[in-house]
């Protein structure tokens, strides 16, 4: 990757202030991230041996409240990869009028390399090094690509040991028996179901007449599949990092997750099991997936998906991003060009934030939500924002993602200004 994905997550808000004023020392402000931490974690592994881990967290801007954003583990996060993630973040909590800012965190491993005693002590390590940084009126990490409830649960409760006091509303997606909030776990994927429902009478469709590809098939890309195929689409092609698989008449997306549980892979799918047996499919690569001829197209697995080498190849009427940047500004003109609308994904994917705020606010009042209560405030908050980013793009005339940004700016900018800008202090 030539160009730094934060100077082109910067590409975003250039095209946005073309639509809205906001005042230019926000403007100025929202160009740099406000902290970044890096951070060595060193950990002892089961053989006796002592290795260092190297860790971030960003927290890019905390106007609008204490900053949020999930904690990656991954072979690929890079400083510059977690500053764009919590740039993201800035911008989705805004989008969907959470009272956060925006941060990320990562550390840059292959977890599926430790043991579990090897991840919990790594996961204990990363907050006993960034314990100062975080907090539940400061900065709330949250789950995000490899990451899941039960690391979430050792990371508050290695903060609680560090305080003192336990304290949960510090971490967001924990397990339900350490304060975690019911619906939490597919709230990502239920948040991009509210709003592909949302749009679908304004796109003129019908779940049945509808073809869906979903790239990635971890918690969020499984998740949406089966919403979609029970929900009636026609959801015909699945991968995961291994690679997918693709079927024009549909495929059985329950069985598929159970045989992909019970064998962690879907390469397992394509000659083994019921799904085989059933389904005539063909097995694609994650590049072959992206660039079928389908209705929507789900990039749900990581960024940088849909870039200026392969966009012109894209073949779906309409993208839903549930992963976080999988598609590069450039990539985003070539797209635009040839018809394709994009849902972008600080809307799409904005249901897990939207939840853990949901399971800050139980934390904090000590009273908790029945499953029903949690998506219903989600489907109204998710469905109100989807709508008003409608409006905005046919009023402004312009994509759907500028229309978000744009949205979102427009309560920063009233915060960021409300703490002061040069004029106050010039006469
Ligand atoms: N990692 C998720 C995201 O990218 C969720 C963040 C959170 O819940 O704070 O939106």
């Amino acid at each position: 990757m030539s160009e730094s994905l934060l100077s082109d997550a910067n590409q975003r808000l250039k095209k946005a202030l073309r639509y809205v004023t906001i005042h230019e020392d926000a403007v100025e402000r929202l160009k740099h991230p406000k902290s970044s931490l890096t951070v060595s974690i060193p950990v002892r592994m089961d053989n006796g041996s002592l290795r260092v881990f190297q860790g971030y967290r960003v927290r890019y801007d905390d106007s609008r409240g204490p900053a949020k954003g999930g904690v990656r583990f991954h072979p690929g996060v890079t400083l510059d990869e977690v500053q764009s993630l919590a740039f993201w973040m800035t911008f989705k909590c805004a989008v969907l009028n959470l009272p956060f800012g925006g941060a990320k965190g990562g550390i840059t491993l292959n977890p599926k390399e430790l043991s579990k005693f090897e991840l919990e002590r790594l996961s204990r390590g990363y907050v006993d090094a960034i314990a100062d940084f975080i907090g539940p009126d400061v900065d709330i990490p949250a789950p995000d690509v490899y990451t899941n409830p039960m690391i979430m649960g050792w990371m508050m409760d290695q903060y609680s040991i560090i305080r003192r006091q336990i304290t949960p509303a510090v971490v967001t997606g924990k397990p339900i028996a350490m304060g975690g909030s019911l619906g939490r776990e597919t709230a990502t994927a239920m948040g991009a179901f509210f709003v592909i429902q949302t749009v679908m009478p304004k796109l003129n469709r019908k779940p049945e007449n509808t073809t869906v590809a979903v790239q990635g098939f971890g918690n969020a890309g499984a998740v949406i599949a089966e919403l979609l195929f029970r929900a009636g689409y026609k959801v015909v092609a699945v991968s995961d990092s291994q690679g997918g698989v693709y079927s024009p008449q549909g495929l059985d997306i329950p069985s598929i997750r159970k045989i992909k549980e019970s064998t962690r892979g879907i390469k397992a799918v394509y000659c083994e099991g019921s799904v085989c047996n059933h389904v005539d499919h063909t097995a694609v690569t994650n590049a072959e997936l992206l660039e079928l001829e389908v209705d929507f197209l789900i990039p749900a697995a990581l960024e940088n998906q849909i870039t200026a080498e392969n966009a012109d190849r894209i073949r779906a009427s309409y993208i839903f991003e549930v992963a976080n940047g999988p598609i590069t500004s450039a990539a985003d003109a070539i797209l635009e060009a040839k018809g394709i609308q994009v849902f972008p994904d600080i809307l799409v994917n904005a249901g897990g934030v939207t939840v853990s705020y949901f399971e800050w606010v139980q934390n904090r009042s000590g009273y908790y939500w029945t499953l029903q209560e949690v998506n219903q405030r989600l489907e109204e908050k998710i469905t109100r924002e989807t709508e008003l980013i409608w409006t905005i793009a046919q009023e402004l005339n312009c994509d759907l993602r500028t229309a978000a940004y744009v949205h979102a700016l427009k309560r920063m900018g009233e915060a960021i200004e409300a703490k002061g800008t040069r004029e106050d202090y010039v006469k």
